[in-house]
């Protein structure tokens, strides 16, 4: 369904697309800004600029390094309460995620807030995260329309910086005590509009495996005097392959890829290397199965090198574990997202995904629910892939997803009956200072990228021509483009 025939419904999103022009140019400055993991000190200035001006109780900086933590306490029972009228312990407290981190790689698009620094880019949309959760929290600031609080996480290092576990280290959660944690990544292959879940695994447990072979080189017209350790990694290359096919159960998911062998020299054709080195990532969902692999691989490349009068030494390192919702929380994710979206655009049963996500730290340590949040048109708009050099986020699905976080905020704690749920509407104000540095084209970042039941039209196809938007000739398709 294209996105113009999306209708979002409730007050929340309503709300909050009144000020989808500030998300956007807010996006697309993050968007010309990016910065490594752990070196956000931009954004997350920005961010803090912002969650001041919106008007949030607390700002902590500095846990996890780079990260920020919000806080917004709702209306509810005075202050002092122990128990709710349901007797639940206070206070209540739900966490949501947004990660902030950008990727060393050379962005290709020409857009004016296309990156500014060269060999870094938001290759992977987390400047739309972080500023979806800028909306929720001035939304969720201005009506507080729930009982507890509100703990909204801006997290650093999330490509493989592990971010999320330098907060926790940091005591994320023994200073914020959540109940349950929210985090939600858009997704080029699915449509503007569409939600994905599921009760279980999202994404796999990410491995890295290094195999360091020796052997003994000596002169390639001579082979017998020598052990090649280059052959001996060509025999562990395939023998690896039999770990997922012949020891991993069927029904279990798993992958193993090496991805890189550097033996020898390229200038040296007759000059067989002492060593060789191989690298490659290890990707499961059960610890089980991740346990199995391991053990494999040690006796397999110690076997096979022993074959060949050689060495291999298996260095296997657990980097993110696997991403698992639980099913309380993933539950009601969906029902929340199916109240703003419709039933039509929630997928409760998500196939899971073999790449990885460091929200995986949070999971293991908090109930919660990790989601996807689809964001690639019919015409191509949003459908590069994720760490592609012509990815963008698309800014059509700012007010969706900070309506979504701020949804599951009222949901999970509803106001009281005898509240009265906020009605007042806060004079407009523009609540998001314009950046302080120049760059390319920033009065461009204020447009207006407008979803469907506010102006019943996707992007202006005028305002798509001035910004590059429209897929080029060599994007048709962009799939393979994007490959
Ligand atoms: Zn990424
Ligand atoms: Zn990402």
């Amino acid at each position: 369904m294209p996105i113009h025939g999306l209708r979002v419904h409730g007050r929340v999103f309503a709300r909050i697309a009144e000020f989808h022009p500030e998300l956007t140019a807010f996006r697309r400055d993050l968007h010309a800004n990016p910065e490594l993991g752990f070196e956000e000190v931009y954004t997350a200035g920005r961010v803090v600029e912002s969650l001041k001006v919106c008007g949030v109780d607390e700002i902590h900086t500095g846990i996890g390094k780079t990260g920020v933590v919000a806080t917004i306490r709702g209306r509810g029972a005075p202050p002092g309460a122990v128990t709710l009228d349901d007797g639940a312990p206070r206070p209540r407290m739900i966490g949501l995620r947004a990660d902030m981190d950008a990727l060393p790689m050379t962005e290709h698009n020409d857009f004016p807030w296309r990156s500014a620094k060269a060999g870094l880019m938001h290759g992977c949309g987390h400047d739309g995260h972080t500023t979806m959760l800028v909306g929720a929290a001035r939304y969720l600031a201005e009506t507080r329309n729930f009982d507890g609080t509100a703990v909204l996480i801006f997290q650093p290092g999330e490509e493989g910086f592990a971010g999320a576990k330098a907060m926790i280290d940091d005591g994320l959660f023994e200073r914020f005590p959540v109940q349950a944690v929210y985090g939600m990544h858009n997704w080029p292959a699915m449509r503007p509009g569409t939600v994905g879940i599921n009760p279980g695994p999202m994404m796999a447990a990410a491995d890295r495996v290094t195999i360091d072979i020796a052997g003994r080189g000596g002169h390639g017209a001579h082979a017998y005097q020598t052990v090649d350790p280059v052959l001996v990694a060509a025999h562990i290359i395939t023998a690896v392959q039999s770990i997922v096919s012949r020891n991993v159960k069927p029904v279990d998911s798993a992958v193993i890829s090496l991805c890189g062998l550097e033996a020898g020299d390229m200038g040296a054709m007759s000059v067989i290397p002492g060593t060789a080195k191989l690298v490659g990532t290890v990707r499961t969902f059960s610890p089980v199965v991740q346990e199995l692999i391991e053990r494999r691989l040690n006796e397999l490349c110690s076997a096979i090198a022993l074959g060949f009068g050689a060495t291999a030494q298996v260095h296997y390192e657990r980097m993110y574990p696997a991403t698992i919702n639980t099913v309380t929380e993933a539950k009601f994710a969906a029902d929340v997202a199916q109240s703003l979206v419709g039933r039509d655009h929630v997928v409760r049963d998500l196939e899971p995904s073999m790449g990885a996500e460091d929200f995986s730290f949070m999971l293991r340590v908090k109930p919660g629910a990790y989601m996807r949040l689809g964001q690639g048109m019919d015409n191509g708009v949003g459908s590069c892939f994720l760490h592609n050099s012509r990815y963008d986020f698309n800014d059509a699905i700012l007010p969706l997803g900070a309506a979504l976080h701020a949804s599951l905020v009222e949901n999970a704690m509803p106001l009281q009956a005898t509240v009265p749920a906020y009605a007042d509407r806060a004079p407009s104000r523009s609540f998001i200072p314009l950046p302080r540095h120049s760059g390319p084209g920033l009065e461009a970042f204020q447009e207006p990228v407008v979803i469907a039941n506010v102006v019943r039209q996707s992007m202006a196809p005028k305002y798509m021509d001035r910004h590059g938007l429209r897929p080029r000739d060599d994007d048709a398709g962009s799939r393979s483009v994007c490959a």
